[in-house]
């Protein structure tokens, strides 16, 4: 049966901003979802600057970005939790109707009565490898279950935490892994694959063009950046570890300098609130510290209007 729940409110974006949207509306116990299109929590500050300290949050010392997102997923857990955080959830676009408006995701639609955008810089996706084949099925960007990779040729690409994490664990489920990292250092821990003789790695090494045979994976040709000889390996996946880049959609609504332009109520449509780096108007800063003025005035609004 289709799931029409009109939600009081439905929060777009799950960085700073929407977090701190998320406390204040289940500190008031309004009900409702934060839609988070990727499945880490923070935004930016999760995505591209976890280990730098912010310094300018006017209410809190100085704190590394990972610690102050840790913070905020504490006080929220310490609500009603009545904003209920949804994951791997992308918002594509609104319809507005004459009681409610309805928000497009990938897989389902949501219902609200109130929403608030917080889709700051954009939607991370995974950086893709832009070499021929690079949108083949078996490209992977993330591993839930390492399972069926077992038995499996994967080779992962990246030298960061999450593809050394990667390797390890696929190693430890029975894939044959080869490792390969455009540097002779990885950025990673390398404590991690200390040990695994079974992980074959190609250092330093880059992608040129992925073979496909009947639309799969076959393989990978490489590139040693120093010497420029190429070699060829034979694999069923990749899995491709090169970070996230934000991919911007202002919802068809009107722009105003990197924002959607919104009036001195921070409304861009009736019921539609917009908050953090997503809201574009004269004077905005684009930072955390002005985040509680406008949460502030968007929950004025909207207790108001109950
Ligand atoms: C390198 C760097 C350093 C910085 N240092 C500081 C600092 O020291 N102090 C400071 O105050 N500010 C700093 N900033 C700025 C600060 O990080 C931003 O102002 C803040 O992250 C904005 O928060 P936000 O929630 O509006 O947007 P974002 O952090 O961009 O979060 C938006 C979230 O919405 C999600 N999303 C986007 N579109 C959709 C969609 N369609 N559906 C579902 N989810 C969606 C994204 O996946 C993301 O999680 C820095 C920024 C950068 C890049």
């Amino acid at each position: 049966m289709l799931d029409k729940t009109i939600h009081p409110l439905v929060i777009v974006g799950g960085g700073p901003a929407g977090l701190l949207a998320a406390i204040k509306g289940s500190q008031l116990n309004i009900n409702g979802l934060l839609l988070e299109g990727s499945d880490v929590i923070g935004g930016q500050i999760s995505q591209l600057y976890p280990s730098k300290e912010i310094e300018d949050l006017h209410d809190t010392p100085t704190i590394l970005a990972a610690k102050y997102i840790e913070k905020l997923i504490e006080e929220y857990q310490s609500t009603s939790k009545s904003i209920a955080i949804i994951k791997k959830t992308r918002v594509r676009e609104f319809f507005r109707h004459e009681d409610y408006i309805e928000l497009v995701t990938d897989k389902s639609r949501y219902y609200a009565r109130d929403v608030i955008i917080a889709s700051g810089l954009g939607a991370y996706v995974p950086r893709k490898m832009r070499v021929p084949n690079d949108d083949l099925p078996e490209i992977i960007y993330s591993i839930e279950n390492y399972i069926p990779y077992a038995n499996k040729r994967v080779v992962v690409l990246g030298g960061g935490d999450s593809a050394l994490d990667g390797a390890k664990m696929l190693v430890k489920n029975g894939a044959l892994v080869t490792l390969v990292h455009r540097r002779e250092e990885f950025r990673g821990n390398p404590e991690t694959i200390s040990g695994l003789t079974e992980i074959d790695i190609k250092k330093p090494y880059v992608p040129v063009s992925v073979l496909e045979m009947n639309n799969k994976v076959s393989g990978i040709t490489l590139k040693n950046v120093e010497t420029e000889d190429q070699v060829t390996i034979s694999c069923d996946y990749i899995f491709v570890n090169f970070g996230f880049q934000p991919e911007r959609n202002t919802f068809a609504f009107e722009k105003f300098g990197a924002g959607i332009k919104v009036d001195e109520n921070l409304l861009v449509a009736p019921h539609i609130y917009v908050i953090g780096d997503a809201a574009g108007y004269i004077d905005k800063v684009r930072r955390i510290y002005p985040i509680h003025t406008e949460i502030d005035r968007v929950f004025a609004q909207i207790t108001a209007s109950y």
